[in-house]
């Protein structure tokens, strides 16, 4: 397993959101984290990414305990996320929006982006580089000087991946990559998630959507109420009882 949690609890107040969560991901595969809204998933996607301070247990990250990581740092380790909704500058180009995006994700300091050093400057070519190869990545090196205002929430969606992918990670967290885009739109991003996996990336994916869950997953975990109640391969996951239960409402 390349990540792992044990026992891993989230709190907030009397509300416990992840509960002795125990799970692992499978290097070059893709996990699959599915359940009812409110579950817990993307809390557990912020605990094991150092967005939130964990109540309780541990994220194993190549067997090294991460769990005090901060965001940035965990980054650094090669730990890269989208967010249920990502946040873009809309008046500002595309490819700006990756540049930026990155400084965000990668540095803890403000104060090192505002005040350009040559080393900083390096790392500046380094960082449109990297843009630019992520751009193409995902489909949008020639909508790379459009303003954010003027593309599609497709487009938007795939932005999200590309400003994962900038932190050069091994592993994404992607939560809902396809949610408020059209059946066709969200085979095109199965098939951009399904290119991550080839190219050796391992992809943990929240997703409401059953067709690209059963489609893409080697492995589905079900949460309910903060806990994990199945796991297993889509095949199996579909005919759990517990899952038709909680999740399917009756297969669909
Ligand atoms: P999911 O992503 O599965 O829909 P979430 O992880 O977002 O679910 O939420 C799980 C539970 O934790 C919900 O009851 C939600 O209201 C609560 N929760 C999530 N984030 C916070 C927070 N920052 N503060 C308080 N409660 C939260
Ligand atoms: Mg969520």
């Amino acid at each position: 397993m390349i990540l792992e949690t044990k026992g891993l609890t989230k709190r907030f107040g009397g509300l416990t959101a992840v509960n002795q969560m125990d799970i692992g991901v499978e290097k070059n595969k893709l996990t699959a984290i599915i359940g009812p809204n409110g579950a817990g998933k993307s809390t557990l996607f912020n605990l094991m990414s150092g967005y939130y301070p964990v109540s309780q247990g541990q994220v194993l990250y190549k067997n090294e305990d991460i769990t005090k990581r901060k965001p940035h740092q965990v980054a650094k380790l090669g730990i890269a996320r989208t967010f249920q909704s990502t946040k873009l500058f809309e008046n500002a180009t595309v490819f700006d929006n990756l540049i930026i995006g990155n400084r965000l994700r990668t540095k803890s300091n403000v104060l090192d982006t505002i005040f350009r050093t040559p080393r900083l400057r390096k790392e500046e070519a380094l960082s449109r580089k990297k843009a630019e190869e992520v751009l193409a990545f995902v489909g949008l090196l020639d909508r790379k000087d459009q303003l954010i205002a003027d593309i599609s929430q497709e487009a938007k969606k795939r932005i999200a991946i590309a400003l994962a992918l900038a932190t050069g990670p091994e592993i994404v967290f992607l939560d809902e990559p396809a949610a408020g885009v059209n059946p066709e739109e969200t085979d095109g991003l199965a098939q951009l998630i399904r290119k991550m996996i080839n190219t050796g990336l391992t992809v943990c994916l929240i997703e409401h959507k059953m067709k690209m869950v059963m489609e893409l997953a080697d492995h589905v975990i079900v949460i309910n109420y903060g806990k994990k109640i199945a796991e297993g391969k889509p095949e199996d996951i579909r005919q759990n009882p517990a899952v038709i239960e909680a999740y399917l409402g009756g297969g669909s």
